[in-house]
């Protein structure tokens, strides 16, 4: 598993428990997301009514999770989670919605890979709160519609674009979390050492926020080793030698970059002196799925600007040629 990767691993679910900011207040940046929950929120309080649906999409590990159980905890109410591949027939859908309560919060994490029958099982449910079962079968078969209790659909996904175009639009409110500044994520370490009961200098929370690749769920990561590195060289605090050695030694570089980044990244340079490279070709070359590279590789390098998207395939910047301290070639 690379360690620098934004989707959570088997360490991260039991530990990332206790690290969730519970409020709005405590959940640090994404200010655009805030502002506009908040009103949402304030107002459907006001009115006594349920939160409109709500979609988070983004990258993993931006805190898409965590957001959805702060909505559930302003609004005062329950949340239940469940994911899109966990829902299999539309019967386990229809049990879920039927056992919530009047305002629940159902969250559905990686909405996008509902299959389309079971899609079509919510359009109704998000709409006019009901759910329309068939009984029997063949020329006895008759419709039957069931009423279910008010409720907020929170989805989330990575990639709203492989959403259909009907469940889109039956969401009221969307979202978009953003990549996190390096003083949010310092801000965001910080916490988190809080809690684990581990000294940090400000150096080093710095320098585990800068290479955090902008996602909280590595940056807490990164701190969890970084913290056993000090437990067992040092006196337990975490200063920015030790943090240098822990990264060094874990190949994760100044930038946040693994030695998958470097492969893909010098293979661009050195094999097609820079692109334009169809992403299949890259694929081939560094032994990936081009899915994975564009869901997890290459969102974070567009991102910092290291490679380019052109219609004739991927560029390497000039910064990737400064980076590695290369010679970039004439265009
Ligand atoms: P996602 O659902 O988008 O994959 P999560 O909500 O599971 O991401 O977030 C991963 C971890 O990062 C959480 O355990 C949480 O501790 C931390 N985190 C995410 N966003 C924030 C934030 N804005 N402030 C503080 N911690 C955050």
């Amino acid at each position: 598993d690379r360690i620098i990767s934004g989707e959570a691993d088997m360490l991260d679910v039991t530990f990332e428990q206790s690290l969730r900011p519970q409020t709005i207040r405590q959940y640090i940046g994404q200010d655009k997301v805030k502002a506009n929950l908040e009103v949402f929120i304030q107002a459907a309080k006001l009115r006594q009514e349920t939160l409109d649906h709500v979609l988070l999409y983004g990258p993993p590990g931006l805190g898409k999770t965590t957001l959805a159980a702060i909505i559930a905890n302003e609004m005062g109410v329950n949340l239940r989670t469940t994911a899109g591949p966990a829902i299999e027939r539309p019967g386990d859908l229809a049990a879920i919605l039927t056992a919530l309560e009047p305002g629940d919060v159902l969250f559905i994490d990686e909405i996008h890979r509902l299959p389309r029958s079971i899609e079509e099982v919510l359009y109704p449910a998000m709409e006019d709160f009901c759910l329309d079962i068939v009984i029997g079968k063949g020329p006895s078969a008759r419709s039957v519609r069931l009423d279910l209790p008010p409720f907020t659909l929170v989805g989330a996904t990575t990639r709203a674009g492989s959403l259909s175009a009907p469940l889109r639009d039956r969401f009221g409110v969307m979202c978009r979390l953003e990549y996190y500044t390096e003083e949010q994520l310092k801000q965001i370490v910080v916490r988190t050492a809080e809690v684990l009961e581990t000294g940090i200098d400000d150096q080093a929370a710095m320098e585990i926020a800068r290479r955090s690749r902008g996602t909280p769920r590595i940056a807490n990561r990164l701190l969890r080793r970084v913290r056993d590195f000090a437990q067992v060289r040092s006196n337990g605090t975490v200063d920015l030698l030790i943090t240098d050695e822990a990264l060094g030694l874990m190949q994760v570089d100044r930038l946040g970059l693994d030695h998958i980044d470097h492969k893909l990244l010098i293979g661009l340079i050195e094999k097609f002196r820079g692109g334009p490279v169809g992403l299949e070709t890259i694929a081939a070359t560094i032994g990936e799925e081009a899915h994975t590279i564009e869901d997890v590789y290459e969102p974070y390098l567009l991102q910092i600007g290291f490679l380019q998207r052109t219609p004739r395939g991927r560029i390497a910047t000039r910064l990737v040629y400064e980076h590695f301290q290369l010679e970039m070639p004439e265009q």
